[in-house]
């Protein structure tokens, strides 16, 4: 059909030329009319949020393309903006001290992807599968798993980098764990047929031990968002699902009230973050007397206060608890019981969000016991039996100019993939098709440059840089005498402090997270002592925020 072009949208000016969209086919000699495509049906240079001081008419794209000089000019203006933005950005836990471009750049004029496991090279032959097995080796040996990866070996590592960030690996250690529970076949199991066991409630046939299959999912409040995603998307239940269901009235933390969505932190929306392992158990003590196998997620480094939740004694609580309801190690049948195979496997699941922390923990505690800092947080790692997977993304602490990150488990833990792939020539054990294989070459190029000596002491100037950005924020409060709620979680990279006017949190890219906690509202903005965070930033932060017109006014009577 030919395309028929609005004749309101006729007027709307577009592209660097500010022409009416349709105008620029005219340029055009092998199309010589408006081809089946659709014309703008509202001005979309009114639509849009400005992101840059730059009218987005210079970045839109006509049939002909830009000129040359519409180019250079559109292309400066960005990279001059984003130039600017990278370097007084403050507010998120991302590394912006980034030096690869000379050495990386040839590799944009080549194919990479990384299709399929790690450990096979596949059909897809320009691949980093070396470069990424160093990675992943390198990281084993960091958090204190036996390496390398044998396929042949339960207790080795497995794991692959990840094409998007912790997110990507916060929904693989969900799935890898609701597969384990719920008894689908492992890679390492004996030889059977596959028997995904049934998942039934109190109500189902068999009672109560029918739960077996059913894993329940607790998470503390202070979770990224990617852990509801990654729960929805999987289908899986948290305890809150279950408990409605079938347990209505029975919330063990408050009978009588309605279940939590999540597990509280020690001094709820207003404490430090961490997860209340008190109630943790609580809670898993409900299920796990019920027979559901149970999954618990813990943060490394929360996203919003940087909240280190002790993974050692949390997940050790997990362990006792779930040992005294026959759920640490127990037979998973395959036939119906008919062929007599079985595994063993746990019938629980501790997965570690360490986005910024499992990258950076690891050299704090090299600090430590370098004499640089005093104290680290409570390991995390593969150290601790109880844990069963750990994600980092590698544009943390690490940094990189996109997302990417690695997921890791032992080899025991690994499941069948859904379907092998005879067109990739390796096993499908990955989240993505294809794979980013430009993620495990950046990683490679800054492991291969940055010793341990330098990690630690980046690690040991970052926890020094947040405990001044703390006192002179502290001091600034004194100085204004005005409550600004600042407070640095436990070893925390990130300082919170009630948030300021807009042009500041614009300014220096400041995130903010609102909490509720007596019936009172509160809006703090945090800033992140990352590698780039230097104290002169963080002494003109303060300087701003000295500004009359740096907080709203109003909302130190309507918060105070
Ligand atoms: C950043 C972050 C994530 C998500 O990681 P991405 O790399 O952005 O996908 C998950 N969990 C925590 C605690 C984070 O801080």
């Amino acid at each position: 059909m030919k395309n028929h072009v609005d004749p309101g949208a006729a007027d709307i000016p577009f592209g660097p030329a500010d022409a009416p969209w349709q105008s620029s086919f005219s340029d055009l000699s092998l199309i010589t009319e408006i081809p089946d495509v659709t014309a703008p049906s509202s001005e979309p240079r009114q639509t849009y949020d400005a992101v840059t001081e730059t009218p987005y008419g210079r970045f839109q794209l006509p049939a002909g393309g830009l000129t040359a000089d519409q180019y250079t000019a559109a292309e400066n203006l960005f990279r001059s903006w984003l130039e600017q933005r990278c370097r007084i950005s403050a507010g998120f836990q991302i590394n912006a001290d980034l030096d690869y471009q000379q050495r990386l750049s040839p590799y944009l004029g080549l194919t990479l992807n990384n299709a399929g496991d790690p450990y096979q090279t596949g059909a897809y032959t320009h691949n980093s599968k070396i470069l990424e097995r160093a990675v992943l080796d390198y990281f084993a040996s960091l958090w204190n798993v036996k390496w390398p990866h044998r396929r042949d070996d339960p207790d080795s590592y497995w794991g692959y980098s990840l094409t998007m960030g912790a997110s990507e690996g916060n929904l693989y250690g969900l799935w890898n764990a609701r597969e384990y529970l719920s008894g689908r076949l492992m890679l390492l199991s004996p030889q059977g047929s596959a028997e995904p066991a049934p998942a039934t409630g109190p109500n189902g046939a068999g009672g109560p031990g029918s739960n077996g299959y059913h894993p329940v999912l607790f998470f503390s409040q202070d979770t990224h968002y990617s852990l509801t995603k990654a729960t929805r998307l999987l289908g899986i239940d948290t305890f809150q699902d279950v408990g409605r269901r079938w347990f209505p009235d029975e919330n063990p933390l408050a009978p009588g009230t309605p279940w939590p969505a999540e597990v509280p932190s020690v001094g709820g929306a207003d404490g430090d973050g961490m997860i209340d392992i008190d109630r943790l158990a609580v809670l898993v003590q409900f299920f796990a007397s019920r027979g559901f196998p149970i999954v618990v997620s813990l943060n490394y480094g929360s996203s919003f206060k940087g909240a280190y939740d002790d993974v050692e004694a949390a997940s050790r609580k997990v362990h006792e608890i779930c040992a005294n309801h026959g759920l640490d190690e127990r037979p998973v049948h395959r036939g119906h019981g008919r062929s007599g195979t079985f595994d063993l496997r746990t019938g629980y699941w501790v997965h570690v969000d360490g986005a910024l922390g499992a990258g950076y923990v690891s050299y704090l505690e090299m600090a430590r016991r370098a004499g640089l800092v005093e104290a680290t947080p409570p390991i995390f790692d593969f150290r601790l039996p109880t844990v069963h997977s750990i994600t980092m993304s590698g544009h943390k602490w690490l940094g990189a100019p996109w997302p990417c990150g690695i997921f890791m488990t032992r080899t025991r833990f690994q499941m069948i993939p859904p379907r092998e792939s005879e067109y990739i020539g390796s096993s499908d054990t990955t989240l993505a098709g294809s794979r980013n294989g430009f993620s495990p070459l950046l990683m490679w190029d800054h492991l291969a440059r940055h010793s341990y000596d330098e990690q630690t002491r980046w690690a040991a100037e970052c926890d020094r840089m947040a405990a001044y950005a703390h006192s002179s924020l502290r001091a600034l409060e004194k100085e204004l005498d005005l409550d600004l709620w600042v407070a640095r979680s436990p070893f925390s990279l990130t300082i919170r402090f009630r948030r300021p006017a807009a042009w500041l949190v614009q300014k220096y890219s400041l995130s903010y997270e609102t909490t509720y906690a007596d019936g009172r509202r509160r809006t703090y903005a945090h800033l992140y002592t990352m590698r780039h965070v230097t104290r002169d930033l963080i002494d003109e932060l303060v300087r701003d925020l000295r500004l009359p017109d740096a907080f709203v006014a109003g909302d130190f009577v309507a918060q105070a």
